[in-house]
């Protein structure tokens, strides 16, 4: 794709997560070289505002890369909305559920282990339990050197899980429930059993168990956070005085830049183009380094 103001200058890879959550989930990577959409949760029209207000357009897209197909990750709109020019990455076995979703045999490039999406990264993918047709989890690697692993609707935490996000510079993962919060809620029994049972969601512990297991070197976005069953400060206390920075995404507020590097360099662009998280409690957790909630 073109190059955008202020992506002249070779800059490293970078995340913004647009939203995040149970009303849709959706993810801008960009390198010097392309961008594309991880999830499409959004309605089209929203996200073509969202991208515009990065300086980006939805026909110049290299591709959207989706996790999996629940409306919370791959909005109804899409089906006639997708742009021609615009491929969707999915896994084989997603495409049928696609193509039933209105997305054409032409726009639909099935993946296995690894996804061909842009020059300056590979897509590594691993397939998790998350209802009948699971999810997929990314690991990118880019030629910078650095690495993201992306991990959403994971349902349980498995060592192949943990093996395929090892080490990676920046994790981006769901921390999804308060076990109690969710107990506690007025949810019907079988929604409780759907989140919890395995095949669902992460809990705030089991999230931050997965990440002591996948030892970050950078940086933690949280994602999917509950609006019923999670608070954001719930779900900051489980990584407390951890060394990694600590990035909680939100439904309505994407978030910073989140800069793609090694351990050790900056990890959010200090050319970030808007605030994020306005006046709310995490303001102190994005972007700057973790402290104990408050
Ligand atoms: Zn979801």
């Amino acid at each position: 794709m073109e190059p955008v103001a202020g992506c002249a200058r070779l800059e490293p890879p970078s995340l913004c997560v647009l939203a995040s959550g149970s009303s849709g989930n959706c993810s801008v990577l960009r390198t010097p070289g392309s961008a594309i959409l991880i999830d499409a949760g959004l309605s089209p029209r929203r996200t073509r505002l969202m991208l515009e207000e990065l300086g980006l357009g939805l026909e110049a897209l290299d591709g959207i890369l989706l996790t999996h197909l629940d409306s919370d990750h791959f909005h109804s709109g899409w089906g006639r909305a997708l742009p021609e020019s615009v491929p969707v990455h999915l896994h084989h076995s997603h495409v049928r559920q696609a193509r039933s979703r209105g997305v054409s045999r032409r726009s639909c490039v099935g993946f296995g282990e690894v996804a061909e999406i842009a020059g300056d990264y590979c897509v590594f993918a691993s397939l998790n339990a998350h209802d009948e047709l699971g999810t997929a989890s990314f690991r990118f690697e880019f030629t910078t050197g650095a690495s993201l692993g992306f991990a959403t609707d994971i349902g349980s935490i498995t060592d192949a899980l943990i093996e395929h996000l090892g080490g990676v510079d920046v994790l981006a993962v769901e921390s999804n429930y308060c076990p109690r919060m969710q107990i506690e809620s007025d949810r019907p029994a079988f929604l409780k059993q759907r989140v919890m049972g395995g095949s669902g969601h992460l809990s705030n512990q089991e999230c931050a168990r997965l990440v002591a297991e996948v030892r970050p070197r950078g940086h933690v976005v949280l994602l999917h956070l509950s609006r019923q069953c999670n608070d954001p400060a719930l779900a900051a206390r489980a990584h407390a005085r951890q060394p990694y920075r600590l990035t909680i995404t939100s439904q309505f507020e994407p978030t910073p830049w989140i800069e793609i590097v090694g351990a050790g360099g900056a990890s959010v662009a200090p050319a970030a183009p808007r605030a994020v998280v306005r006046g709310s409690l995490f303001d102190h957790m994005v972007g700057g380094p973790t402290e104990p909630p408050r």
